[in-house]
């Protein structure tokens, strides 16, 4: 790996960083229960996955 010559300014470090932010979470809602399930999941409450009971 190349190690770099110079330090990067404060400037250019945070432009680097400024997509490091963490995207919060989605989830979508259970149709049986209404609990909030993980998108392409069975619910873990109730078990159900496209209407159809999985677990
Ligand atoms: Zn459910």
């Amino acid at each position: 790996m190349g190690v770099p010559k110079k330090h990067k300014t404060r400037s250019g470090r945070n432009q680097r960083r400024s997509h490091h932010a963490l995207k919060k979470t989605s989830f979508a809602t259970c149709k049986n229960c209404g609990a909030a399930v993980m998108p392409h999941m069975p619910c873990k409450a109730c078990g159900y996955y496209k209407g159809r009971k999985i677990v």
